[in-house]
């Protein structure tokens, strides 16, 4: 008879991450259970382990069965993009949307201690964030004449809808020197990657954040993150390729919504895949021959039926992943923080700039704030210009969210399908709406017959967003 199935947790109240680590390692090569493993292990037995097997011989997968949960409280805004730019991690953080900000919440960067423009960066923010503050009432309202109460909506509900919508609107003055609070929960091997990336920032927060966290993390996992260290060959190449950038001759201002590759047999490939996938004895070269001669009635009834039947919260079939696309976007810094979440694709940001201009929110106009809304962004790109003259990357901090930035994208269309479903829905804020809905219209033109199953808001288009929520996407 064989031994009864056992499932089980090795919990973390028992158990040391690394101990946990070391468990599951060790089952490779002992037939023994593993709760009797576990209780033969200690501390110190767990830590040599891992010093010879991840730290020595390099088997580091076996450090992912080390999870930690960090609690980062009062970093800027700038600093966290650092930090959740490592996509095997999970993040929650303090919402621009359900919060607002005190006057004195930013960070003051420690390189301009006894600069010049200390003084002159400590009024510019304290001023965005009073302009901020100020603009909320007076926004809420120009929405309580622009968005009228429902039938039978208390005003309590009524007031819980403005006061988010007002924050949506005056958020474009947060600059990314903003402080917020994040909650990450992160193995101790993308943990490890995660610190080396912080030490080797330019940024003295972002070192500083990335030796806390070392210190924190070491506490729970002392062996798998000790050896974590600034990495000299991303240092170098960051210089030397920013210093080769300059080199590069500036064309026409670009283009703020590109799709710049796709693969036109995507639509074959998925069906040929989803087709291999499900029939055991035909190559994928039979499927795909298969495919390539079905008349265009019977390949769009063959794409019918793999999405007809989803449901709104179904996730389509893997699949889809064999269609691939970049784009190339510029969106404002808000849009951009919320876009840069999403982990299944790769995404590549330029640094914060002032030079790409900033978007003015209709509501901004409408309540009557335009004025002080473009003084504050003003100053903010002129101080820009002259911390930048000096170091761009501290120049970051003073850049608003209204600010644009351009970011390049590679992704799949199953991960398109969970992009523009999350992020056109109606409770999405309108400046990620408006990427996802351009993105969505371009995936139109070119996998129609798939693309037409994404669950988007009918009634809504990227021309409607822009022309309700914005008076102008690009001011210098
Ligand atoms: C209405 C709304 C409000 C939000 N409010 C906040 C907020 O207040 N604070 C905040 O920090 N964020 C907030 N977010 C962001 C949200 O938490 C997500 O981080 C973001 O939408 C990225 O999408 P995603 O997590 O679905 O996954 P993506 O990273 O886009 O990944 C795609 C899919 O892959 C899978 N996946 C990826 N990584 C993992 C993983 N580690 N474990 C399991 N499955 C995974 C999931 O199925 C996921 O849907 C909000 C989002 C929405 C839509």
């Amino acid at each position: 008879m064989t031994n009864p199935r056992r499932i089980y947790l090795l919990s973390p109240k028992a158990y040391s991450p690394e101990t946990i680590a070391v468990t599951f390692a060790k089952t490779s090569r002992s037939p023994r259970p593993f709760d009797e493993i576990a209780a033969e292990l200690n501390d110190d037995r767990s830590a040599r382990f891992h010093e010879k097997w991840v730290v020595g011989y390099g088997h580091s997968s076996v450090a992912e069965h080390a999870v930690l949960h960090l609690a980062l409280e009062n970093i800027s805004r700038l600093a966290i993009e650092t930090i959740e730019g490592n996509r095997l991690a999970s993040y929650t953080e303090k919402s621009t949307r359900y919060q607002q900000w005190n006057d004195d919440a930013f960070y003051f960067p420690q390189e301009l201690a006894g600069h010049p423009l200390a003084k002159k960066f400590i009024v510019t923010c304290k001023h965005l964030f009073t302009t901020y503050q100020a603009c909320i009432p007076r926004v809420q309202d120009w929405l309580r004449k622009t968005m009228p109460r429902d039938e039978g909506e208390s005003e309590n509900a009524y007031s819980r809808r403005i006061a988010p919508a007002s924050v949506d609107i005056c958020r474009f003055l947060l600059p990314a020197a903003s402080l917020a609070n994040v909650g990450v929960t992160i193995n101790a091997r993308a943990l490890e990657y995660a610190i080396c990336k912080m030490l080797s920032s330019p940024l003295v927060e972002v070192r500083q954040i990335g030796e806390q966290v070392r210190e924190a993390g070491q506490k729970e996992t002392p062996t798998l993150i000790k050896y974590a260290d600034c990495n000299p060959y991303l240092v170098q190449t960051r210089k030397e390729m920013t210093q080769r950038s300059k080199g590069i001759p500036k064309g026409s201002s670009g283009t703020n919504f590109r799709l710049w590759s796709y693969d036109p047999d995507g639509e074959n490939k998925i069906l040929a895949a989803v087709l291999f996938r499900f029939s055991s004895d035909r190559s994928y070269e039979d499927c795909l021959d298969f495919v390539n001669q079905l008349g265009s009635v019977e390949k769009t009834a063959l794409l019918d039926s793999l999405l007809s039947e989803r449901g709104r919260f179904d996730q389509p079939l893997r699949e889809l992943e064999y269609a691939q696309m970049t784009f190339e976007i510029e969106m404002d810094q808000g849009a951009y923080f919320e876009f840069k979440r999403h982990r299944m694709m790769t995404q590549t940001v330029q640094p914060l700039t002032a030079s790409l201009g900033f978007a003015i929110p209709r509501g901004m106009v409408g309540a009557g704030c335009e004025e002080v809304y473009l003084d504050a962004m003003r100053q903010a790109a002129g101080l820009y210009d002259e911390l930048g003259a000096w170091n761009p990357d501290v120049a970051g901090y003073i850049v608003p969210n209204g600010f644009n930035r351009r970011v390049l994208m590679t992704m799949n269309l199953r991960q398109a399908f969970h992009f523009c479903q999350l992020r056109a829905a109606e409770n999405a804020h309108f400046s990620i709406r408006l990427v996802a809905l351009k993105m969505r219209e371009a995936l139109l033109q070119v996998y129609p017959s798939l693309t037409k199953f994404m669950f988007i808001p009918e009634r809504d288009s990227w021309q409607n967003i822009e022309e309700t929520h914005f008076s102008s996407l690009k001011t210098a």
